[in-house]
């Protein structure tokens, strides 16, 4: 059994220990994936979807193409998916009932990064932010102006909300549902006026994915893409198309990816902190829980109660793979493809629940 500490636990034991030496008392028992091997590529999907995705991406990197071709051509996959009500088509809308997509990509071996937020009507924005990554020399575009880029590319705009889609967020709007984004933030909300809350309201539903390879040449790629937080207030945009926050690679490191609350991404820069704690000899896996951590302890002093739900991915260029999430029950898990096949990796969820 793995061994989980609550959050006070944690941080009395922290007084005592330092945040480095209890990482390590605590977790040192996670070794990287003994199978590690390049070329790879990882999804956080670990549905049928996500396994579609790797094998579609593995056919790229298996006969020599590209980490940044296998991550696009993986990652449209799931985009794809009309079942999928975290990305792409038939994500989640906001609580206008439109979606509004953002997506990452940012490829290693040319130092290069590109990406779109509040994307309507394109199914694979991904591939959007690959162009903007191409053929600009800017980074990021938003909204409306990312809407009529990706239509002089010949993106064809289409319906993304589906029925169950749409039937989702109408349930949402009809029962008021106080998991709204008005108010505080979540970590300075009234724990007592919560407690009052709907018991009928919709929990709140996510689905990010995060697809990171190296190819044979030791090239790294990654992509992140979204719908977003379910019924967030127009316009927002979360962590995943912020290069630093919902993905980032070093092409003489790895890559690392974020899913869940981007709020807390955003501030915390996590995937470029899990990039640097494997520059600085942690493995994907130690990098994926000093992130974990890193976040706990940034509230500490605010609400030591409050732990915003993070799930991150990592891998460096040797083909070692990592993954930590917080506060659920379950571990964290990824979809990997490699010369071994296809197999889900499970890493950790340091808080428990
Ligand atoms: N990180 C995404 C966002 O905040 C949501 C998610 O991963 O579910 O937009």
């Amino acid at each position: 059994m793995r061994k989980k500490i609550s959050r006070r636990g944690f941080f009395n034991q922290s007084i005592g220990f330092g945040l480095g030496s209890l990482l390590f008392k605590n977790f040192s028992r996670y070794k990287s994936d003994p199978s590690s091997q390049i070329p790879l590529i990882i999804s956080s999907h670990t549905n049928d979807t996500g396994k579609k995705a790797v094998e579609k991406g593995w056919e790229i990197l298996s006969g020599g193409g590209s980490a940044l071709d296998a991550v696009e051509k993986a990652a449209n996959v799931i985009e794809l998916d009309p079942e999928g009500l975290g990305v792409g088509w038939g994500g989640l809308p906001n609580e206008n009932g439109v979606i509004q997509l953002d997506a990452s990509i940012m490829d290693g071996k040319t130092y290069n990064a590109g990406a779109v937020g509040a994307l309507e009507n394109i199914r694979t924005p991904c591939s959007v932010a690959r162009v903007v990554m191409e053929h600009t020399d800017h980074i990021f575009l938003v909204g409306g102006d990312a809407l009529s880029f990706a239509k002089k590319w010949g993106f064809k705009p289409q319906e993304l909300l589906t029925e169950k889609s749409r039937e989702i967020w109408l349930r949402w709007k009809k029962k008021l549902n106080e998991q709204d984004d008005w108010g505080p933030p979540e970590h300075l909300k009234d724990r007592n006026k919560k407690s009052m809350s709907n018991p009928d309201s919709l929990p709140r539903l996510s689905g990010t994915t995060n697809v990171l390879a190296v190819d044979k040449n030791g090239d790294v790629a990654g992509i992140t893409t979204t719908s977003g937080l379910s019924f967030k207030i127009p316009g927002r945009v979360g962590d995943s198309p912020i290069i630093g926050a919902g993905l980032y690679v070093d092409n003489a490191v790895g890559a690392a990816g974020a899913t869940g609350r981007g709020e807390d991404v955003i501030k915390s820069c996590a995937s470029h902190y899990i990039v640097i704690m494997m520059k600085e000899g942690k493995s994907p896996q130690q990098a994926c829980e000093a992130a974990c951590m890193m976040i706990a302890e940034k509230y500490k002093n605010v609400n030591i109660d409050f732990l915003p739900g993070e799930n991150f991915v990592a891998i460096n260029k040797k083909g070692e793979l990592g993954c930590a999430r917080m506060p659920r029950k379950r571990p964290a898990r990824v979809s990997l493809r490699n010369q071994s096949g296809y197999s889900v990796y499970k890493g950790s969820a340091p808080f428990g629940s």
